[in-house]
């Protein structure tokens, strides 16, 4: 199948999931995962409609994006140095993987040089894996705390990637766990009712992240295929 069947099955599969979870229609927001993909098979997707992109890389999106139309919102979901802020602040329209007091300050930073609120999530380590980037859970509602004190910066929610389950059901518990601190960030009403976003749910589970209130999908290999590192 092409991506542009791949994204519409994967489409009614989200609506569905909506309906079945009692929640508006089109409440859940599909990021379309493209990292390694080519910028021909991006443009199929453009398309078939879509306009949310995810990458992992800052090195993609700057090779990427200028090859694609302009209207094109580029998410960044990967762990994000803070040397390379400052190549694509002006780039992308959501950081989703904020992890550190530290990266959130030179987000900040770069912001107010150009003159814009970047809007960013913060990525939470909810399975508290080694392995894994992403805050603490017991210090999340700190560093939204901080996050929110900063100029140039705007916290919209929260984001994660669970611990790898063999079945999709397994997950719903840590996605609880992330819809729960984000209910205790609102709870501080530090935020004026702005933080309400869960980018969480893949490929595998986004029907159960849904289930569990996420806002924002990030969906790849259903989308585009499996991606091949080897090239
Ligand atoms: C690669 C990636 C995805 C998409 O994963 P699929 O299983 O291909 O849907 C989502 N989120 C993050 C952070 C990723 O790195």
């Amino acid at each position: 199948m092409g991506v542009a069947e791949n994204l519409n099955e994967v489409l009614s599969e989200i609506r569905l999931a909506e309906r079945n979870a009692g929640r508006e229609e089109s409440s859940v927001r599909l990021i379309a995962v493209s990292k390694t993909k080519s910028a021909d098979l991006i443009r199929e997707a453009y398309d078939a409609g879509q306009r949310d992109f995810g990458e992992n890389y800052v090195q993609e999106i700057l090779s990427k994006a200028p090859l694609l139309p302009s209207d094109i919102r580029w998410h960044m979901i990967g762990h994000l140095q803070r040397n390379k802020v400052r190549q694509i602040i002006d780039k992308v329209s959501m950081i989703h993987s904020v992890d550190s007091l530290k990266l959130a300050q030179e987000i900040s930073k770069e912001a107010v040089k150009k003159g814009i609120v970047m809007p960013v999530l913060i990525e939470v380590n909810i399975g508290e894996e080694d392995s894994k980037s992403g805050a603490a859970p017991e210090e999340t509602v700190s560093l939204a705390e901080e996050i929110t004190k900063l100029p140039g910066i705007s916290l919209k929610g929260l984001m994660c990637v669970p611990p790898v389950c063999s079945e999709p059901s397994e997950s719903e518990r840590y996605f609880d766990r992330l819809r729960e601190l984000n209910i205790d960030i609102k709870d501080r009403k530090i935020d004026n009712g702005s933080v309400c976003e869960l980018s969480m749910g893949m490929s595998h589970d986004f029907p159960e992240a849904i289930k569990c209130g996420a806002t924002m999908v990030r969906v790849g290999t259903r989308i585009f295929g499996e991606r091949d590192y080897s090239r």
